[in-house]
């Protein structure tokens, strides 16, 4: 639990087994209150903006169950996530999942609260949509920058004749309304068939940095991390990972999967390269436990979210 110095503690692996206690994030305490956290872990269990294979309302449950394999430190930066900051589970947002209106308007009435608290969000979702009302809450003070993993730009106008609100659209939605810095975002893994052969000309247009899966493996990860620091550059940062940027031979539990990705070892690689930037948030999304039978999707999504923990702690203690 909590310490003289108000930091919280993972439950010892060595005190009681990772297959036993409630499964909380990486086996944080559960906390109600944002003030007492620098971090907050949280859910956002609704997919209520998927256009074809829902599923990821389950995901904030499995991520939770398989972050009990999560182990303190990393082991390569060395980072000691709970060593650095406050950082507990804040529980789910509220959600309904019948009416998507208003479940936008719940999730940023949740994360505003966290932001006004001085805390910064990390999240499990949920689908993509699940990010523009996060961005509403975090990104009032002004736009915020992007490093973006997807096989999907997620900036798409519209869907079945009007509906403006979709995990296909979130990003586009974002830059309109103020919250996202189209040049100061990176969007790493574009691939997959496409309705027209221009839907990613919204992405170019509006200056985001597009890194097709063809100019990842042309470019190497190296030079794509190159490319990610230099387009977020100082300004305040958001990480935001679709797992369904990955292959799906690793992430097959997800709603949108399209092949030909990068590993999972490619993404932490990125990740890991995103030490020392602004970093303010991020979330890990599109999970679908009904399409992962193994509950290995889980564990990926379990993972990502430790790596993205990592460069957040650093970030947020450099600040402090
Ligand atoms: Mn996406
Ligand atoms: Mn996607």
């Amino acid at each position: 639990m909590s310490g003289s110095d108000g930091k919280f503690e993972p439950i010892d692996a060595s005190a009681m087994p990772r297959f036993a206690g409630l499964p909380t994030f990486m086996r944080l305490p559960h906390v109600s209150d944002p003030a007492v956290v620098d971090i907050a872990l949280v859910g956002v269990p609704w997919d209520g903006g998927t256009t074809n294979r829902a599923g990821a309302r389950h995901g904030p449950r499995e991520i939770r169950n398989m972050s009990s394999l999560m182990r303190r430190v990393h082991p390569v930066s060395g980072i000691s996530p709970y060593e650095l900051c406050r950082i507990a589970d804040l529980g789910d947002s509220s959600v309904n999942p019948i009416d998507l209106m208003e479940t936008l308007k719940r999730v940023e009435d949740f994360f505003t609260e966290i932001h006004t608290a001085g805390a910064h969000p990390l999240t499990a979702g949920g689908d993509h949509l699940i990010t523009l009302p996060i961005m509403r809450a975090i990104a009032k003070d002004g736009p915020v920058g992007m490093v973006h993993f997807d096989a999907h730009t997620d900036t798409n106008d519209e869907y079945f004749g009007g509906s403006k609100f979709t995990h296909g659209t979130p990003f586009r939605r974002a830059v309109e309304e103020g919250l996202l810095d189209p040049k100061r975002t990176i969007q790493i893994g574009i691939r997959g068939s496409m309705y027209t052969s221009d839907d990613l000309a919204y992405s170019y247009d509006s200056g985001m940095r597009v890194i097709t899966i063809e100019d990842y493996f042309s470019m190497g990860v190296e030079a794509v991390i190159a490319e990610a620091r230099r387009v977020a550059g100082n300004g305040p940062t958001y990480v935001s990972f679709d797992v369904d940027g990955l292959d799906p031979v690793y992430a097959p539990g997800t709603g949108t999967p399209e092949i030909g990705g990068y590993s999972t070892f490619e993404a932490q690689q990125m990740l890991r390269g995103l030490k020392g930037l602004n970093l303010i948030g991020g979330d890990v999304v599109e999970v679908a436990p009904p399409f992962d039978p193994s509950g290995n999707t889980a564990l990926v999504g379990a993972t990502m979210m430790f790596e993205i923990l990592c460069v957040l702690a650093d970030a947020i203690a450099a600040r402090s």
